[in-house]
């Protein structure tokens, strides 16, 4: 508003907002640009927030009150991260509910104020997964809060947030209503989502709770405004379909069919209806039909429409009325930004002049019934789709519902712990070369060393000849058979570990400690793998592509496979990494060597099994489980393996290079994909809460055993200490335990080397760092298994550490504005990072850094929101399948050998010469 007044609006429209403020900036001088700024917040943060305390709000409440309005007040704050945030969002709450009380002055739930709450606030991990224990002190906190409203009776209304805290909301709301100290009031209220699909089933679930706790129930009737983060989250979680309508219309017109249930049903509800969207106000107005019920909308928007609807209709408005300080203000204020921002909202097109008034209040039903059958928006595809034309996205499970947790639940129970095997697929000799009869190694599950998982026989040299052998054979016969026939089998074995996907996930729970959502995770990125390399292999690997012919000759190159490929695989993703190296080796028309890690041979015997079925010939590829000293070592040097996929150490692959050097055979391509220090730089503009949950769940997941988890946080000094206290604190709510229940955040680490080697590098630390927080751990727990308890601990510097520390344990270094180039020499001194993070809401300064750090990928976080929407989360693989290891579109031409094929079309009579050049 205030840079409206000072520079024309149309600069606006012509140069953008950016520059016309560059230019107010030169004109006025930095610090009156500064002011205005503040100002501008100032204003804006006015606009949308009562107060900054529950007293300031009722006094500026009081005109409005006199005339009629009603109140609801929202402690601003919201997702707790800490035991602590959520204590002190509760006591802000009960302040709340005891000034709102004694300001009602006995005008009771309907006519009197209120207070609003997000459950999110009062616990540190509202989450599906912590279902069990949500039952325990946060429904004592909801259950303090209904007393204390009850008490003054006003009204306690549970706002609705993202659609995963559906059903705990929905448990806990229905607890809430049937406990007896709250029988008798009618102020108990929950809002209801019109964007999600189970609005209306939601509705008959309240109906159903009302009657059998025999009170009325107040509902808050909303449209959702996370609209745009349940689409993001089901696209990256691929399940079959949204939780939420891609059209507009739809929601408009479940929102009215979710008004006729309310207003139907007397007995069960009191209707609220909050919206911004005249439209939908005039028709549920109509619907209501002189019953009783009340608009509601938020502070700062729709007066003029509730203040004509109050004066003609006769209509009581609440207003939904946040309170609190600068710091809790950013997460609601920007989903009002977005919410005024997105043009398909009502308010953003009422402003908007092209926009002509019968399109805004057009029925919505009629919209829909123009389009019927196909109510999907055409630009929003199925979650899976959105890869299309090129390929489908792996089919996923989400974790946070209900059903589908169940069935996963079941399905694992049946996979058969214990039952698993890996041997050779050489099957050379039931002997070992010294004549004995070869004896399968059991294999244990990192997390209980009682527990069985399966039998693995170890390959020994004569395995290693014989599949060098077969699969020498059997390459030119893969390498001929058409690209499209490969790629269509590398997508039956997509569908495949899809089928599979409960028992994949089970083993790899079992094999290698990986945590559901990671073993979820793992299993849809093995077949985003396959799928991926099927269209690579069809575009690079099809018809051969044209060069130009610069003297009037015709060229054209064609990509074969080299022969045979060694896949050399870790056991950190012991699914996804196998597959995906395989796939890639296969799609270029390689035979394949696979050697897995000597900790997870039945997750790729598993993989191999699927292979077969899915059509490859068992020539073609061929399993080695055993030590990489011995069985590795004897596969890379071969002269006739002609390339090598590895993922591991730096050591290992430098080993591997040496070997392949030293053979007599052509030189051969190695890729390696190894490990390095990663790191985060956190500048005092980042979003705190935000740096600390990335920061905290990069470090720990998977127990920290993924070569892009977070090593190295540099905090800048003003914010470290905030930052460190948010990160303790979220540490001190993980759990570490059995990966095979979903309460668990970090398994087990691999094996008691792996072990050692961490409570070595932890003793070090506790006497060359400051120990930060050490995660809780019980002794049960960690008797049983390898388990490491997460930690965190200062250091001066990240020179401290000689190199990459593979499990959960976090290093913070403080930094000083003005050092980054400090911290990047550090960084980069470190050798190699996967990835480096950047929190920071300034752009020269993430530009900066992404230029000058060496890490394979970067991830910037400039979001504002409190949500990563649409980015991709530090340490995460990103999309499912389109994360780094994707490595780009050429990646598959590393595993083949390019020819170019010229032909002279210029001699007369078409006496063409041949001449190829091999790569
Ligand atoms: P409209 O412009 O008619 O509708 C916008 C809404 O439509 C979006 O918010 C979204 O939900 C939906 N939408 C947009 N695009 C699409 C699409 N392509 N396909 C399908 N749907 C789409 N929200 C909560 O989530 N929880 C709460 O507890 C909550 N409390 C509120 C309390 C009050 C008093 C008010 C007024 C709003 C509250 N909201 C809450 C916000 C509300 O959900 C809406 O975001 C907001 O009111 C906009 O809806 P509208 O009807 O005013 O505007």
């Amino acid at each position: 508003m205030l840079t409206g007044k000072v520079a024309q609006t149309g600069d606006l429209e012509r140069e953008g907002a950016a520059a016309a403020l560059g230019r107010l900036i030169h004109r006025l001088g930095e610090p009156v640009a500064r002011r205005a700024m503040i100002q501008a917040m100032r204003i804006l943060g006015r606009q949308f927030v009562m107060g900054k305390t529950i007293g300031e709000a009722l006094r500026r409440a009081e005109a409005a009150e006199k005339k009629g309005t009603r109140f609801s007040y929202d402690m601003l704050g919201e997702a707790a991260k800490t035991a602590a945030d959520a204590e002190r969002y509760f006591q802000r709450y009960r302040e709340a509910a005891d000034a709102a009380g004694r300001a009602a002055g006995g005008r009771g739930p309907v006519k009197g104020p209120g207070v609003s709450v997000k459950l999110s606030a009062l616990h540190p991990r509202f989450e599906f997964a912590r279902r069990a224990d949500l039952a325990g002190p946060l429904l004592e906190r909801l259950l303090a809060l209904a007393r204390d409203a009850k008490a003054r009776d006003i009204s306690l209304c549970v706002d609705a947030e993202e659609s995963e805290r559906l059903e705990p909301s929905l448990d806990l709301f229905e607890a809430a209503a049937m406990h007896p100290d709250l029988a008798g009031w009618d102020g108990l209220g929950l809002a209801v989502q019109a964007c999600q699909k189970r609005a209306p089933a939601v509705l008959d679930f309240l109906a159903d709770l009302a009657r059998r706790a025999n009170r009325r129930l107040m509902v808050r009737l909303v449209k959702g405004a996370y609209w745009d983060a349940e689409i993001k989250r089901a696209q990256q979680l691929g399940p079959p379909d949204y939780p939420v309508f891609t059209r507009k219309e739809s929601t408009d017109v479940c929102y009215l069919a979710c008004a006729k249930k309310m207003l139907s049903d007397r007995r069960a509800f009191f209707p609220q209806f909050a919206t911004h969207n005249a439209r939908s106000a005039a028709a549920v107005f109509h619907l209501a039909d002189g019953a009783e019920f009340e608009f509601q909308r938020l502070h700062g928007m729709g007066e003029a429409l509730y203040s004509a609807v109050a004066e003609r209709l006769k209509i009581p408005c609440r207003v939904y009325a946040p309170v609190g300080g600068h710091e809790e203000l950013l997460a609601y204020l920007a989903r009002r930004l977005l919410e005024n921002g997105a043009n398909t909202s009502f308010v953003n097109r009422l402003v908007n002049k092209r926009a002509p008034v019968d399109e805004i209040i057009a029925d919505p039903a009629d919209v829909l019934r123009r389009v019927a059958p196909k109510f999907r928006h055409p630009k929003i595809p199925a979650p899976r789709g959105i890869f299309l034309p090129e390929r489908e996205g792996a089919r996923g499970l989400d974790c946070t519902d209900e059903a589908s947790v169940l069935a996963l639940a079941d399905e694992m129970a049946a996979a058969g712990c214990g039952e698993w095997t890996a041997s050779p697929t050489t099957a050379a000799t039931a002997t070992t070369a010294g004549g004995e009869k070869r004896r399968p190694r059991r294999t244990t599950d990192p997390a209980d060393h009682g527990r069985v998982v399966g039998e693995a026989v170890d390959a020994d040299e004569k395995d290693v000849a014989r599949a060098l052998e077969l699969t020498a054979k059997a390459a030119p016969r893969w390498g001929r058979i058409p690209a499209e026939e490969r790629a269509r089998m590398l997508e039956k074995m997509a569908g495949l570990l899809e089928e599979n996907l409960p028992r994949a996930a089970a083993l790899t729970v079992r094999e290698a400690g990986r945590t559901i959502p990671d073993a979820v995770a793992e299993v849809r990125e093995a077949a985003d793998f396959c799928r991926y390399y099927a269209a690579r292999a069809r575009e690079e690997f099809g018809a051969p592509a044209a060069l130009p012919g610069p003297a009037g000759e015709r060229n054209v190159i064609r990509l074969r496979g080299r022969g045979i490929f060694a896949c050399v695989s870790p056991w950190n993703f012991p699914l996804a990494i196998f597959t995906g190296q395989v796939a890639a080796a296969l799609a270029a028309g390689n035979a394949v060597v696979a050697k897995p890690a000597e900790q997870a041979p039945l997750c790729a015997a598993f993989a191999v099994r699927r292979f077969r079925e899915a059509g490859v010939s068992p020539d073609a590829l061929h399993l080695l489980p055993g030590p990489g000293g011995t069985v590795g070592a004897a596969l890379v040097s071969d002269a006739r393996v002609a390339g090598v996929a590895f993922t591991g150490s730096v050591e290992t692959a430098r080993r591997i290079a040496g070997a392949l050097a030293a053979r007599a055979a052509p030189l051969s391509p190695l890729l390696a994909e190894t490990g390095g220090l990663n790191a985060m730089i956190a500048d005092n503009s980042a979003l705190l809460e935000q740096a600390a949950r990335d920061a905290v769940s990069s470090a720990f997941n998977s127990a920290g055993q993924r070569c892009s988890a977070l090593r190295v946080l540099f905090a800048r000094e003003e914010i470290a200490d905030r930052l460190i206290e948010m990160i303790a604190g979220a540490m001190d709510e993980l759990r570490t335990g059995d990966p095979g229940l979903l309460e668990t955040d970090v398994g087990p680490v691999i094996d008691g080397e792996a072990l050692a080697l961490l409570e070595r590098h932890a003793a070090e630390m506790e006497r060359s760092g400051k120990a930060v927080r050490a995660a809780p751990l019980d002794a049960e727990t960690a008797g049983r298994g390898f388990f490491f308890a997460p930690r965190a601990y200062e250091i001066d510097s990240m020179r401290r550490l000689r190199g990459e520390v593979f499990g959960p344990i976090l290093h913070i270094v403080r930094w000083r504005g003005g050092d980054i180039d400090r911290v990047l020499e550090q960084i980069n001194a470190a050798g190699y990072g996967l990835t480096v993070g950047v929190h920071t809401r300034i752009n020269a300064f993430a530009d900066y850094v992404c230029e000058r750090v060496r890490a394979g990928n970067a991830y910037v976080n400039r979001d504002i929101i409190g949500a990563t929407v649409g980015a991709q989360p530090f340490g995460g693989e990103g999309l499912s399948g389109t994360g780094p290891k994707a490595g780009g579109p050429r990646y598959l031409h590393r595993f083949a050998v390019e020819r170019v094929v010229s032909e002279d079309t210029t001699a007369a009579g078409g006496n063409a010469s041949l001449m190829t050049l091999d790569d």
